[in-house]
């Protein structure tokens, strides 16, 4: 087969031209920062580059909702679908006040170079509602996750866009959603969402994918540095899907998890926190920040601990100009989605810090999510051992894949993750074609 040709005759000589719909928020103003800076260390057609500054397709919804008392309140929804070029766009769908536009949009965005890395046959999509879901009822919840899905039944589907599990939602909004659509078509369509239950045709260890991942690349990143688990420490902000299994799989594999919070406070404790313990704690509904056996402390403070891994597990931007320089530990391991802002990249580049981009480091969930794509599509169930071992597999791969590019180039990891997304969907862009 011929070689693929990524740039034509418009060769870009400068980054993308800003599109004013989402550059007027920092998150998305983040993200194409990031293209820009891939764009100078890869040969990408001008035109092409243009096209993946921006999202495909982009959906805003009001949502009315019949609240418990009766009033009915508005919602505001989005779905940003950043690429259809290598199949049905993928990505979560997220439930926190601070959504907007442009978040959805950035987050959109990477979710395609992470598919792009993953080798997955998907583009990258992300939704939200600006909402805060400890604030509502089940009902109310159920209602507007039901509404939300009337009003994008139009750009949703199992060959057109997938949801998942993000921030704030679970394997119940999935099951809402998934019987939502199949209503609307007549018929059970499991493979309109991931991340769903297991009785509606989830995938065994889907829930637990992405922090296996983290833990997988944190595993490996520590064999590079001559470090052993068993004498290192860990440091995770956020304990919900991603934060929590990260803790227990870093503990199994004897890691001291020293610190860790969520967005009501956080603890500490450096003889090591009893994680099995505080997931029984969590569970019991009790807030975090009371668990007995460690001390409080501010959230702010789980960046400066000193600790062998640090993993922000969170929201984005959370690792800034102003605390970049005062991080004291050995690893970072991005389980968020973009946690790290590019001011403090540039601060973290002399450091010595390894650093686990977001688009590598927490791509497990969404590959268990193509594993159950895949299982849906074609009923038949795999085993939690099979998935468990593809999920380590293509971890891996991708983890070296972006290890070799960045030692050969001389990148960051992150510029060098970013690299091999961008590059692919690039590629079948310019394979595909302008239409008309
Ligand atoms: N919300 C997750 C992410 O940011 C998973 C997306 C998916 O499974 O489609 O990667």
């Amino acid at each position: 087969m011929s070689a693929v040709p990524v740039s034509s005759a418009n060769h870009h000589d400068f980054p993308h031209t800003p599109n004013p719909v989402f550059e007027n928020s920092p998150t998305f103003r983040m993200a194409c920062r990031q293209l820009d800076a891939v764009a100078e260390v890869i040969d990408v057609d001008k035109g092409v580059l243009q096209r993946m500054s921006v999202p495909k397709r982009a959906l805003v919804v009001s949502i009315p909702v019949r609240m418990d008392d009766g009033r009915t309140e508005v919602f505001t929804g989005y779905r940003v679908q950043h690429s259809l070029t290598s199949g049905p766009s993928k990505g979560g769908l997220r439930y926190h006040p601070s959504v907007d536009l442009g978040e959805v949009a950035a987050l959109a965005m990477w979710m395609s170079w992470k598919c792009g890395i993953m080798n997955l046959p998907f583009g990258g999509a992300k939704g939200g509602i600006g909402v805060d879901p400890a604030a509502l009822s089940r009902g109310e919840i159920e209602r507007l996750t039901r509404r939300f899905t009337e009003e994008v039944l139009n750009v949703i589907g199992p060959r057109m866009d997938v949801m998942a599990p993000d921030l704030g939602t679970d394997e119940q909004t999935m099951a809402w959603i998934m019987d939502t659509y199949s209503m609307k078509i007549g018929y059970a369509c499991p493979e309109v969402v991931t991340g769903k239950p297991i009785e509606l045709g989830g995938c065994v260890g889907r829930r637990e994918a992405t922090g296996r991942g983290v833990t997988y690349c944190i595993l490996e990143a520590m064999k590079e540095l001559n470090l052993r688990p068993s004498e290192s420490t860990a440091v995770v902000q956020g304990f919900g899907n991603v934060g929590s299994v990260a803790c227990q799989e870093l503990a199994r594999n004897g890691v001291k998890i020293v610190a860790t919070g969520d967005r009501y406070g956080a603890i500490r404790n450096l003889k090591g926190i009893d994680v099995a313990a505080l997931t029984r704690h969590v569970a019991e509904g009790k807030l975090l920040k009371d668990f007995p056996n460690a001390e409080e402390i501010s959230p702010a403070d789980l960046f400066t601990t000193p600790c062998t891994v640090l993993v922000p597990a969170a929201l984005e931007r959370v690792v800034h100009k102003d605390n970049a320089t005062k991080l004291r530990c050995r690893i970072l391991a991005e389980g968020a989605n973009g946690p790290t802002t590019p001011e403090a990249d540039e601060l973290l580049a002399d450091s010595g810090i390894f650093i686990v981009p977001d688009v590598l480091c927490n791509a497990g969930g969404v590959t268990v999510s193509y594993f159950e794509w895949v299982q849906d599509i074609q009923q038949f169930l795999w085993t939690e051992d099979e998935v468990n071992q593809r999920l380590k597999e293509l971890m891996l791969r991708a983890f070296h894949q972006v290890r070799t590019l960045a030692r050969e180039r001389k990148l960051s990891m992150r510029t060098a993750g970013l690299s091999l997304g961008v590059q692919k969907i690039a590629k079948e862009k310019m394979r595909r074609g302008l239409y008309p």
